[in-house]
């Protein structure tokens, strides 16, 4: 197999990151190996005799690279602002499909430092942006980001049910690793805090893989994605609750003054504030209280006639 002879290019990365080789099963691709989350890695030697090896994946999240993957799955998912093509790092791209590719960067300690604490304990995250939903008849498309050690990430050999092979563009293989681009790391701190915010609202978008949808324009902000092509976004989870994330351009209490939990704005309330984000629910006035209300009303009324 062609792509064996890459294998070599690995080899300066071996002690940094987790190599791990992948086959097929008949649940599709999948590391070979039981335990791999926390497998040391395998060394180029060793991936070379593999036993039916067909691609090689590494680990991702802060234990080793530490590694952050940008995965972007379809033409849609190249449409959110953050562009491949701006970011001098390793990528690994299918040779057939274009919109169909990976970009690993390995951040800086500084930018490690932004990164919030999860309700585990850990920094580790995961977050996809839903760009275009499953149909019969296509693949749905998103942009997922992760660094966490759960997950790993293909990086060199076959795709499973295409025939295409996985490549690394001339001047973007491994030897390229590198810290992402400030605004890439913005985005991915963003998908860190909105975590945080999803697991203090009771969802479990890391169990679920759901994934939320990029508001564009965001209700309660405006935030939207003509104006300086910022790689923040407000979300909206499948359950219908909005993430709506501060910056300098657009933010709710800009917009709207100070708020507090329950306020409601264009027709949501807050209800939650996790870190920078602001959760907020669409506002229903709850008929039961209305009634409860109008029923209060009539006796407070029938006790002033009778006094
Ligand atoms: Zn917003």
């Amino acid at each position: 197999m062609s792509w064996f002879s890459e294998l070599d290019r690995l080899q300066p990365l071996v002690d940094d990151l987790a190599f791990l080789p992948v086959g097929w099963g008949n649940e599709g691709k999948g590391p070979m190996l039981n335990g791999w989350q926390k497998h040391a890695g395998f060394s180029v030697d060793q991936l070379q005799t593999a036993d039916g090896m067909r691609s090689v994946g590494a680990r991702t999240g802060l234990l080793t690279g530490p590694l952050l993957c940008f995965d972007f799955d379809g033409e849609t998912a190249l449409g959110l602002g953050i562009y491949p093509w701006e970011a001098t790092t390793w990528q690994v791209h299918r040779d057939n499909d274009p919109f169909r590719l990976k970009v690993l960067c390995r951040p800086t300690p500084e930018q490690l430092e932004m990164l919030p604490q999860q309700l585990d304990g850990t920094v580790e995250f995961q977050g996809k942006t839903i760009t275009a939903p499953k149909q019969d008849d296509a693949k749905g498309e998103a942009l997922e980001v992760f660094f966490f050690g759960g997950r790993q990430v293909i990086v060199l050999g076959e795709h499973p049910s295409s025939g295409g092979n996985y490549f690394w563009p001339a001047g973007l293989g491994p030897e390229a690793l590198n810290a992402p681009p400030d605004d890439w790391w913005a985005h991915a701190v963003s998908i860190a805090l909105k975590q945080t915010a999803l697991a203090a609202s009771g969802s479990r978008p890391s169990k679920t893989r759901n994934g939320t949808r990029r508001l564009d324009p965001c209700p309660i902000c405006g935030r939207h994605s003509g104006r300086g092509g910022s790689a923040l976004w407000c979300d909206e989870t499948s359950d219908g609750l909005i993430l709506c994330m501060p910056g300098s351009t657009f933010s709710a209490e800009q917009s709207h003054g100070p708020l507090s939990i329950g306020q409601v704005v264009n027709g949501y309330a807050l209800v939650k504030r996790t870190g920078d984000v602001l959760t907020f629910k669409p506002h229903q006035p709850l008929p039961c209280r209305r009634k409860r209300n109008a029923r209060n009303q009539h006796l407070a009324r029938l006790a002033v006639t009778a006094s």
